[in-house]
């Protein structure tokens, strides 16, 4: 566990804090980020700033060797079996796109893809739009009253024809994790492809992709202290050799004619045009920094973060946690009897508190709960047992003027 000399110390590197007096409960959104990141985003633009795989003069190679030193960095950090595993993209919403994309002709007519009913739009929308351009079903997992996946009704959805199961390691409305181990073992049974959204797990949650067996895990930089526009992408080799080009451009061909082209293996294939150098760039500093903590102890701070956070929310009159279970991590949505979530959230705000408010890009779990949205706190490295302590008087100073 972090001491409080630990936090203050790591909270230091975080140049957001220095001149302002907020709290950021917004993590779920996007993290803050630290020295490092910014530094190394504004060095590489002011020193080195060159394209990538293309130029052989040294600018050329320095941003070639900074892309692949992040991919290098990435497979370790997910404990990737082979570096062409990792792709780059724009996000998790990119990637989705392309793995939908590119199962295009996995899918037969009447062949079934399932979700879970709490996802993120990232990751109902492209399933939606390839089931309907297939013909295919798309099922969903019902929650229960806990906000839980329902494992028992999965058993029953799935059949041989189920082809590709999409499910986020931990949901970004409530801060459940899923029990991915026994999920991906019975989608292996029917030979279904498993990817998981890892937006709301990455640097909160450990990640081995060997060990969860998936054969997708998505998530984004900036949800992970780097920078916005970049995404990652895994995917086993053996399923993305087989994956035709998403777009086409520069970067991914051997050789090109005006009547046909013949593309590079990966990952450059999956990669057209110029990436997001800055982006990788940075990624690769936010896991430097994550590389000082072990997740395992962030995991655990968090953790006590989220239960004295419950523990002192939940004495308030007329609350409505979601949920109290033990299966939720680093996020705590909640609603007052009497006030708008929205109303309330604009009064934190005059306090200096950020957090979210809404459906949070999950409407059908949301329209299903039949809450027309939440407050929804969420906690990252840097956040404090103090600051919700100042986030509880806060509320309750809202409180009291709502209820003059
Ligand atoms: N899935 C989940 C679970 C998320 O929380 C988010 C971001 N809120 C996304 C997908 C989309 O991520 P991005 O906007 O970075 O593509």
């Amino acid at each position: 566990m972090f001491s409080y000399e630990e936090i203050k110390t790591i909270r230091k590197q975080f140049p957001i804090f220095k001149n302002q007096n907020i709290i950021y409960f917004d993590n779920a959104a996007t993290t803050q980020k630290p020295f490092q990141v910014i530094n190394a985003i504004t060095k590489y633009y002011g020193n080195f700033n060159s394209n990538v795989n293309r130029s052989f003069h040294f600018l050329g190679q320095f941003s070639t060797n900074c892309l692949e030193l992040s991919r290098n960095k990435l497979k370790a950090f997910l404990n990737a079996k082979y570096r062409e595993e990792i792709i780059f993209t724009s996000g998790t919403t990119e990637s989705i796109n392309l793995i939908a994309c590119c199962s295009y002709n996995l899918l037969t007519k009447y062949d079934d893809i399932i979700i879970s009913h709490s996802e993120h739009h990232s990751n109902i929308i492209p399933w939606q739009v390839l089931s309907q351009n297939k013909n295919a079903n798309l099922k969903v997992i019902p929650v229960n009253s806990e906000g839980e996946l329902n494992l028992i009704i999965l058993k029953k959805l799935i059949t041989k024809k189920t082809k590709l199961i999409s499910i986020s390691h931990v949901t970004n409305t409530f801060g459940i994790i899923n029990p991915l181990k026994g999920l991906i073992k019975t989608a292996h049974k029917y030979n279904s492809l498993v990817l998981i959204d890892g937006s709301q797990a990455i640097s909160h949650l450990t990640i081995d992709v060997q060990n969860l067996a998936c054969d997708f895990y998505v998530f984004s930089s900036h949800k992970m202290y780097g920078p916005p526009g970049l995404g990652i992408l895994y995917g086993k080799k053996q399923i993305l050799d087989k994956f035709p080009p998403y777009k086409c451009g520069g970067g991914m061909i051997e050789k090109v004619t005006l009547k046909k082209t013949i593309f590079s293996g990966l990952p450059f294939k999956l990669e057209a045009g110029t990436p997001n150098i800055a982006g990788i760039i940075g990624t690769n500093k936010a896991l430097n920094f994550l590389g000082n903590y072990s997740i395992r102890k962030i995991k655990t701070y968090e953790k006590k973060l989220l239960k004295y956070a419950i523990n002192i929310l939940s004495n308030i009159k007329g609350i409505k946690i979601y949920y109290k279970n033990s299966k939720l991590t680093k996020i705590l949505s909640f609603n007052l009897e009497n006030i708008n979530y929205f109303d309330l959230g604009k009064l934190l705000n005059n306090h200096g508190i950020a957090v979210r408010t809404g459906k949070h890009c999950a409407q059908p779990i949301m329209d299903y709960l039949k809450l027309n949205g939440t407050i929804r706190i969420s906690f990252a490295i840097y956040n404090t047992i103090e600051e919700m302590d100042i986030f509880y008087n806060s509320l309750m100073k809202c409180l009291d003027l709502v209820n003059l």
